[in-house]
């Protein structure tokens, strides 16, 4: 047998068939978990006035020790009406402007105030005073192009003033399971139907890789409902299938798809579960071919399908993102075939340890649900001891 693609190999073939999507504006309340097209840059210093960091009084610092008139009080949002001068205080809060001649802030837990003069102890030039650009300057990149928008860059965005930035396109993706035995849940099952699985778990998952799916369908083991659903996939930027890509005489994806114009770049990977995965490209639209087995779907998906869809929105490191850890006990290498195995993530105080799951079948995505991770166990000989270091990838 011709020696397999690792998967190193098989997922660089795929990245270099991605051209990235082109990029439109998106407003910052739609723009979690899109890629950042152009470096955003700040609208304003941040933050844009000295301000202050505590409730207290502003003063300054050369006045201090000593008790001062309080002539005035600076709510956020409400900058004091005039200049600070010698041997005066005012009031402020949290945020409000520190105003001109003024320097430091004072805690109100540290004062004592009294028909309107306030007793403060010696302070520190600029203390509690968060100094203008301080965070950010005016103009300076917030984000970086190819970054994936999280929480915290959206807030520093809007921080920034940005409204709306430049983000690559969604992906638009078609999926397609394939299997006469395939039914809906809900449906009745006939003897040796099985509920169809990888549809939601395949939608959900793109979905969560920043993928716009357009459609889901089944077909059944059968020429003229493959070639259909294919043809109409083949529409999208990226179609994803399930099912059909083995040796069996029912498995049509890849003889319809050739037949329909797909190039195929390869077949079949050194990675257990999954082996039978098939790549190929008709024109800019990439194709992935997953096995039906759910889990080997699951895998296909996270190892080449989730970084296809981040190369395919400029993402600067499409990953997948291993992480170091420690194997909790030891398994059984496979000798030719790099092996995902799902594991349970917990931490022993040092760092993380991953626990591999008993039921490690292909079938088996009920056990698979437990688990945190995917182990990736490098192909060889005999025994990975409990103890190694391994890297994994977290399931989200
Ligand atoms: P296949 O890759 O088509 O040979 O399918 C391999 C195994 O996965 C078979 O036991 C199928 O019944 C099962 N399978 C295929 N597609 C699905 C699916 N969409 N949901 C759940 N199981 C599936
Ligand atoms: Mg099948």
């Amino acid at each position: 047998m011709a020696t397999l693609l690792t998967v190193d190999e098989a997922r660089r073939l795929i990245l270099e068939r991605v051209t990235p999507l082109p990029s439109e504006p998106v407003p910052l309340a739609d723009a979690a978990g899109r890629v950042l097209a152009e470096a955003a840059r700040a609208a304003v210093d941040l933050p844009a006035f000295p301000s202050s960091a505590m409730d207290g009084f502003t003063l300054r610092a050369a006045d201090a020790p000593g008790r001062f008139p309080v002539v005035a009080r600076i709510a956020a949002g409400h900058p004091a009406a005039r200049p600070l001068a010698a041997g005066e205080a005012m009031a402020i809060a949290t945020g409000g402007v520190v105003p001109e001649g003024a320097d430091a802030v004072v805690p109100i837990e540290v004062v004592t105030e009294e028909a309107g003069l306030v007793e403060v102890p010696s302070v520190e030039p600029g203390a509690h005073v968060r100094p203008r650009g301080g965070d950010l300057r005016q103009g300076d990149v917030v984000v970086e192009h190819g970054t994936v928008l999280r929480p915290t860059e959206l807030a520093a965005l809007a921080a920034a003033g940005v409204a709306e930035v430049a983000c690559a396109r969604r992906p638009r993706v078609a999926v397609v399971t394939t299997g006469s035995e395939l039914r809906r849940p809900g449906e009745a099952l006939a003897p040796g139907q099985i509920f169809e699985s990888n549809g939601v778990m395949l939608a959900a998952a793109l979905a969560s890789a920043g993928a716009a799916v357009e459609a889901q369908v089944s077909v059944a083991d059968d020429e003229t409902e493959h070639r259909e659903a294919l043809e109409r996939g083949l529409e999208a930027n990226v179609l994803v299938t399930s099912g059909g890509v083995s040796v069996g005489p029912h498995d049509l994806v890849r003889r319809i798809e050739q037949e329909l114009g797909v190039d195929e770049v390869f077949w079949r990977v050194a990675v257990k579960p999954g082996k039978p995965i098939s790549f190929g490209v008709r024109g800019s639209t990439l194709v992935f071919g997953l096995p039906g087995n759910p889990v080997s779907a699951l895998v296909g998906f996270e190892v080449f399908v989730r970084p296809a869809l981040l190369a395919l929105q400029g993402a600067r490191d499409p990953g997948p993102p291993f992480q170091p850890g420690v194997l909790g006990s030891s398994v059984r290498r496979n000798a030719q075939r790099d092996e995902f195995l799902r594991a349970r993530v917990r931490s022993d105080g040092d760092g993380v340890v991953l626990e591999p799951l008993t039921g490690q079948e292909s079938h088996m995505i009920a056990r698979a649900a437990a688990a945190d991770a995917l182990v990736l166990a490098p192909r060889g000989d005999g025994e990975l001891e409990a103890g190694s270091r391994v890297r994994y990838l977290l399931l989200r």
